[in-house]
This record gives structure tokens, C-alpha cells and sequence, in this order.
């Protein structure tokens, strides 16, 4: 996108790079799957984080990647060693396409119990956005089963997730944080939610005007959260193909990371402000 950059104005930018991104092949392309912490594996897309959490008494799964990625997930799993009826939940980070379009499938493959937060609710139940944004997006609706609150946690087997609301790029944006077993330590894990503004129109949004402070108050309360492993919905944004290759490689400990939560949140909040600024001028 950078030679449209050059080109194009901020607003086409924004446009074109979305409808680009709609049709991102990464996003359903295979991809190995990694293990990540002892009881955490990488079962994504190419271009998409889907986690596989494993535990002797079931699984939780979290994210499903696109409509045609769900193949690639479910392959993942079954080269791992591990039943797709094995698992108990499916969680997601948030209700894009990318990210959940595969969620309708793994419901039938894995009969688990589906868990959102009431803001993703609409979305997930419409199959589209519940926001003001210059996109459009479609994928299988599926049912809640589970209403996840704030600080909640989903425990199976002795591992337990606690969901931390940060809403923003969707209106039911969560953020999930774990203890996992790592080669004899133990490490907490941020499985955290997009902060792109995702061509989300921030000021005098109809759908979703709390939008702008949604984002403030997401970043502020991430600023709060410490993790020693970052682990996100586009895998590129935090190396994780670079740390799985060197953890193959014998660096045990490649996933592990404790300053890049908050460099992470640092980043994408100073994205916000910025995309915020030129908005604000537009007000009437
Ligand atoms: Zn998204």
C-alpha cells in the first residue's frame, strides 16, 4: 500500500488498503502449525493467529480465521495430535471476517460452546459490522452461546482465561489473559485484541458513538496489563513467524518478550490519536 500512499489522499488510502485487506490471500492460505508454550499452539492461516489452548480435561480454541481458513485450522489441530470434539470453547478476539468467519464450520466440527462479549453479540449473530466504517463485511452468522463479562474467566481443566473487555476496533473487542507452562516457568500470556482503527469512522460514528472513547479507555486500561508473551490476530505485527522459526532453531525462549505489550499498546495508541486528529476537524 505504500505506492498508493504516494498517490492518494488519506481517505482513499483508508479506502483502498481496506478493500484491499478484505481480499488478503494470507488470510485462508495454509500455514504449519507451532507450539508456542507448553499447553499453546499456533493453528492459524498464513495471515491469521487462531490459538489452540490444550488441556488433559479438553481444549479451548481461540479465533477461527476466515470461512475457507476453518479448513486450514481443523487440519492444524488433527496434525497436532488433538480431536476437534475435544474442544470445549470457542473464544474470539473480535467479530471481523478475518478473524471469525470460520467460527460457523468449527461449531459443527467441534460441537464447543461459543463465547463472546455482549458488544461483539450483533455482529456475531448478524454476520456483519455494527459499526460506522468505510467497509463493508459478511461472513456465516453464529449463535452466542456464552456471554463473557469483563475480568471473567473461562476455566477447563486447571487453565483458566480471563477476558479483558477492550473495545474499539469492534464494539466487543476482548482481550484474553492467561498463566501458561513454558519449559519449567511459568509465563503470562496477552492474547490481545486489534487496536486499529480499521476504517471505523471515530467521530460522530451512528452505530457506535462511544467509539473514540472506547479506544481511550482501552489503551489506558492496557497500559495496566504486564505479559511476557504477546500473542495477536495478525501474527506479522509481532514477529511470530520469525520467534516460531527461532524457537526450532533451540531459543526456548523466543516467544518471550515482557516489554512488547506495552510497545505494542504504545504504538497503536499514538496511530489512534493521530487518525483521531483530522477527524475532530471535520465535526460541524
Ligand atoms: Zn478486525
Amino acid at each position: 500500500m505504500k505506492q498508493v500512499s504516494r498517490v492518494g489522499g488519506v481517505i482513499l488510502l483508508s479506502l483502498l488498503s481496506q478493500l484491499a485487506l478484505a481480499d488478503d490471500p494470507s488470510w485462508s492460505a495454509p500455514h504449519a502449525p507451532y507450539q508456542i508454550t507448553d499447553n499453546i499452539y499456533a493453528v492459524g492461516t498464513e495471515g491469521i493467529g487462531v490459538y489452540l489452548i490444550t488441556t488433559p480435561k479438553g481444549h479451548i480454541l481461540l479465533d477461527a480465521s476466515t470461512e475457507q481458513g476453518a479448513n486450514v485450522v481443523e487440519a492444524n489441530i488433527k496434525s497436532l495430535g488433538f480431536k476437534l470434539t475435544d474442544i470445549k470453547y470457542l473464544i474470539e478476539n473480535h467479530a471481523h471476517s478475518d478473524h471469525v468467519g470460520g467460527l460457523a464450520q468449527l461449531k459443527k466440527s467441534t460441537g464447543a460452546t461459543i463465547v463472546a462479549s455482549q458488544g461483539d453479540r450483533y455482529s456475531l449473530e448478524h454476520g456483519t459490522l455494527d459499526s460506522e466504517t468505510n467497509w463493508e463485511d459478511k461472513f456465516t452468522p453464529v449463535k452466542v452461546e456464552k456471554i463473557i463479562a469483563d475480568g471473567e474467566k473461562i476455566s477447563v481443566g486447571g487453565v483458566q482465561l480471563q477476558a479483558v473487555l477492550t473495545p474499539g476496533h469492534t464494539k466487543g473487542c476482548t482481550s484474553w489473559f492467561m498463566q501458561s507452562p513454558d519449559n519449567g516457568a511459568v509465563r503470562k500470556v496477552a492474547f490481545v485484541c486489534s487496536l486499529t482503527t480499521a476504517g471505523n469512522k471515530l467521530v460522530n460514528n451512528k452505530i457506535y458513538p462511544q467509539i473514540a472513547d472506547d479506544f481511550r479507555n482501552t489503551f489506558a486500561k492496557l497500559k495496566t496489563q504486564k505479559a511476557d508473551l504477546l500473542l495477536i490476530g495478525h501474527p506479522d505485527l509481532a514477529n511470530l513467524e520469525g520467534k516460531s522459526i527461532a524457537k526450532k532453531n533451540g531459543k526456548t525462549d523466543a516467544f518471550v518478550d515482557s516489554t512488547e505489550l506495552q510497545k505494542f499498546v504504545k504504538t497503536f495508541e499514538d496511530k489512534f490519536e493521530k487518525e483521531l486528529m483530522p477527524q475532530q476537524n471535520l465535526k460541524p
